[in-house]
């Protein structure tokens, strides 16, 4: 990257965890979140959260497989028939998710279980946490991505090429698993993108475009082999996607790519 893309992204940065502390919705870090005792399934906060989350999947969904489709143009893998193949498979175990459900255990998690492709389990944390359905669809996306991808890795070269690309601009090492949780991100980042552009309001496009990525403002930045920290994350997210920046940083939308 360029010195002066690499300002342009520190400055994109401050602009989310500065929206993170401004922004009376805006998604609660994951290290805040991990320090919470667990909610149960039927305090008022995780309830609504379950109920945002429940009425954002059919829409979160549709934005999910419009972003993979999208991803796959811009990777040049839309005319390999075999990625074709793997990708319609993909989408349909997107389509057969049905439901979110609400786990206190989970704590700050969401995760797939193989035996149960139809669920999203949700813990009762971060249902809380998200506050904003820009944040819900955020990480209704990143675990869609992941079903999409399936038990097979299905989507291996989509997810190795975007792992090899974050990795050559930041330097840090995104191969593997940790290629394959970026792209789930990106995934979410993309889906908001379109929701902000297909639900207009009066909110500023830079506060409502932070939400989809702030759950990673966090103070205490640990990552492990599978994950890189919550800020690398962030960091390798914005050098992937360089409109996503400019929107932050001119609080605007650009025309989409459609
Ligand atoms: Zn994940």
């Amino acid at each position: 990257m360029s010195a002066e893309a690499k300002a342009l992204l520190e400055q994109a940065i401050g602009v989310v965890c500065t929206q993170a502390k401004l922004d009376p919705i805006s998604s609660v870090p994951i290290d805040e979140m991990q320090s919470r005792p667990s909610l149960p399934v039927h305090s008022p906060e995780a309830r609504a959260g379950a109920e945002r989350a429940q009425r954002l999947l059919p829409r979160a969904k549709e934005l999910a497989v419009t972003s993979l489709r999208q991803l796959a143009v811009e990777y040049g893998l839309e005319k390999s028939p075999r990625f074709e193949k793997r990708l319609r498979q993909a989408i349909s175990r997107v389509n057969d998710v049905k439901r979110v459900r609400p786990d206190m255990d989970s704590r700050d998690n969401a995760s797939v279980y193989l035996s149960r492709p139809h669920v999203i389990t949700f813990g009762t944390i971060f249902l809380a946490g998200l506050r904003s359905d820009e944040g819900m669809i955020s990480v209704l996306a990143h675990e869609l991505m992941h079903i999409a991808d399936g038990d097979n890795d299905s989507l291996r070269p989509l997810v190795a090429a975007i792992g090899n690309r974050a990795s050559d601009l930041t330097g840090l090492d995104i191969h593997g698993q940790r290629g394959e949780e970026i792209t789930c991100d990106l995934i979410g980042a993309m889906a908001v993108r379109s929701y902000i552009t297909d639900t207009p309001g009066y909110e500023s496009i830079a506060r409502r475009a932070a939400r989809s990525i702030q759950h990673n403002c966090v103070e205490v930045d640990e990552g492990d082999e599978d994950h890189l920290s919550p800020r690398d994350t962030i960091r390798a997210l914005l050098a992937l996607n360089p409109v996503l920046v400019r929107e932050l940083i001119n609080d605007r939308q650009e025309p989409p790519l459609r």
